[in-house]
């Protein structure tokens, strides 16, 4: 599907009346995003148009000499099917018109409050699940004057990212940094004591920390008049969900809009015997429990991995498992490289291109059997960690009683505005696809409720970051140097390594490495990838980058602190342009 919409020249601040003096397309052109249509001149400052979206130019009236001001029409363009939902959003069509999924059931008519069936609670907005995605739509929601109720099946809110997810990894994380740091100290002149670990202390400063942050956001709820139910929600209609507590008893909710935000769960193993108290998932795991002798992680990916260091700094000798040839699928070889080689020397084995088939729950211990190259047949760990990947929670909510479409893989389909194919529900988070991360639900959750306020949002970022924060961390933003392969699209690439960096060696690390891939004809970042101490902390600036459509130039001119390791992508940047003086500029080609 394509729509054909006016070029407008869009708000271009106090200017009433100003020259084109240069027109840059002609009818007939395909251009990008951003590209620019025309060049504007005031008495102050010469400005240049952006294509509000890609596509082909059908009809261009201005030329060089008119008068422009804001909404003038500068001529048409053709936009392809997935952008017309924003461009419907930009002539103000209602949510409801714009096209959404495409389902068999139904979709039942949005009522309003007047029409709402009789329930023990009456909202404007209900939002099942209260993780980062379902407690950031109930607040934007309720900010902007909505009463809203929000269900939960834990008495505790915040989801899996606050209780047994982001927060309490990161928290047991950076006692296994410390660990490894001081022991590291050593080669630096400075010896501590073997460390004496309390694991009843560090559980508790774990709770302490999500304790915290969860009666915060409790605070915040009631702050906001958000009602906090508590129970498992279903469907019963497109407009009242029934709540159950865990004494049984039942409240119904009546609704006029919902925000489904009810996450993911663990991935389960048929051949794994899950119900052995020493087969454990990333839950059991962080509920740190013990510190086994010998641990299995099964899942070479950001969750196994992240929980394998801290066992690994507790005292477990670690096992990794993992199907695929290399570890933290999706990201390149090159930045999980340094990761890599330091656990195959730190960790008992790991083991690529390798599957468990079987697991057998024996008196002594986990009998393990393995299929692959360089694994033994079996082995015996005191525990194993599943880690998988997650399931979206789709089938669990009797969403089909809404008329709301899920697929087979649990997951609800939504477009830029988070609408599922009914028009009355949205759907948030873990439960709309992957990447499954807290900072994609937040940013759905806002988009979510200002669409139900009647806001033009939608939710199209140029890209999510990605960390695993691991020691060295691994992160990366935009297009992996696969993915432009992959698709074929022409870059041009700066790499520099840590080595060089005064600050990583002033760490005593330097394994680390920031690559920065430009496009070759307009020298925007397209993607960056790191790996490093911090390396999470630094790829917010290669996102912001990217989101701001900042070139090379950009980056290498903007002044970076030093030393720093933030001046690494500024350094990748110039080893790019070739105006690096930190190290020998690459070879011209
Ligand atoms: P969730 O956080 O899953 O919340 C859904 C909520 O809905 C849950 O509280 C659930 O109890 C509730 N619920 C479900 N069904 C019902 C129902 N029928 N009735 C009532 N309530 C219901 N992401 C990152 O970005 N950074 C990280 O560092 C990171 N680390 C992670 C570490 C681990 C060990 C794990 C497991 C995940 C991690 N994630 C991380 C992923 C992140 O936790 C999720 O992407 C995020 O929590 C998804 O948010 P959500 O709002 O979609 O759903």
């Amino acid at each position: 599907m394509s729509k054909i919409i006016d070029i407008v020249v869009p708000d271009i601040g106090d200017f009433a009346e100003v020259d084109i003096i240069e027109v840059l397309v002609a009818a007939g052109e395909e251009v990008a995003q951003d590209d620019s249509l025309v060049t504007l001149e005031s008495d102050k400052a010469t400005m240049e148009i952006p294509a509000p979206f890609a596509g082909k130019i059908v009809s261009f009236s201005a030329t060089v000499g008119d008068k422009v001001k804001e909404g003038s029409i500068l001529g048409t363009m053709e936009i392809a099917a997935h952008d017309t939902v924003l461009a419907n959003v930009e002539e103000s069509v209602a949510p409801a018109e714009v096209e959404a999924p495409k389902t068999e059931t139904p979709a039942p008519q949005a009522v309003s409050a007047s029409d709402l069936p009789p329930a023990d609670i009456q909202c404007e907005v209900l939002v099942l699940g209260s993780g980062p995605g379902g407690y950031t739509a109930a607040f934007r929601a309720a900010d902007l004057g909505k009463k809203v109720a929000m269900v939960e099946r834990y008495s505790n809110i915040g989801g899996v990212c606050l209780n047994v997810g982001c927060i309490p990894s990161k928290a047991l994380l950076h006692m296994s940094v410390v660990l490894n740091e001081t022991k590291e100290m050593g080669a630096h002149g400075i010896t501590f004591a073997e460390p004496q670990i309390d694991i009843d202390k560090i559980r508790a400063f774990k709770d302490g920390v999500i304790n915290k942050l969860t009666g915060g956001l409790s605070g915040l709820a009631k702050a906001r008049k958000v009602e906090v139910v508590t129970g498992y929600g279903k469907f019963t209609s497109g407009n009242t969900v029934s709540v159950e507590a865990d004494d049984g008893s039942i409240k119904t909710i009546a609704f006029e809009k919902a925000i489904i935000a009810a996450g993911s769960r663990v991935i389960k193993l048929p051949f794994i015997p899950h119900d052995d108290p020493r087969v454990m998932d990333s839950t059991d795991a962080l509920a740190l429990e013990e510190i086994p002798e010998r641990l299995l992680v099964i899942g070479g990916g950001i969750i196994g991995l992240e929980m394998a260091q801290v066992y690994d700094s507790l005292g477990s000798k670690i096992t990794v498992v993992e199907l695929g040839d290399t570890i933290i699928p999706g990201a390149d070889k090159d930045i999980t490289k340094p990761l890599l080689k330091k656990i195959k020397k730190k960790y008992e084995n790991v083991f690529l291109k390798s599957k468990v088939t079987n697991v057998e729950a024996k008196p002594e211990g986990l009998l393990v059997t393995f299929e692959g190259k360089d694994c033994p047949e079996t082995d015996l760990f005191d525990r194993v960690l599943v880690a998988v990947g997650r399931a979206a929670n789709g089938k669990l909510i009797d969403a089909e009683k809404a008329g709301v479409a899920v697929n087979d893989w649990g997951f609800i389909e939504v477009n830029e505005r988070q609408e599922t194919n009914v028009s009355n529900i949205y759907a948030i988070g873990d439960i709309v696809g992957q990447p499954m991360l807290a900072h994609k639900a937040v940013h759905e959750g806002k988009v979510a409720a200002e669409v139900i306020n009647g806001m033009p949002s939608a939710f199209t970022p140029m890209s999510i970051p990605s960390v695993a924060y691991t020691d060295p961390e691994v992160a990366w933003a935009g297009k992996t140097e696969e993915e432009l392969k992959a698709e074929g699209i022409e870059y041009e690439k700066g790499a520099f390594p840590w080595a060089a960096s005064g600050r990583s060696l002033s760490l005593g690390r330097d394994e680390g490495l920031t690559k920065a891939m430009f496009c070759a004809k307009t020298h925007r970042l397209l993607g960056c990838g790191m790996v490093g101490p911090n390396a999470g902390e630094l790829i917010a600036e290669a996102m912001l980058a990217i989101e701001m459509g900042a070139d090379m130039q950009d980056i290498g001119l903007t002044i970076h602190p030093h030393p720093t390791l933030s001046e690494t992508l500024c350094f990748a940047a110039e080893m790019a342009e070739g105006t690096i003086t930190d190290l020998m500029p690459p070879k011209r080609k």
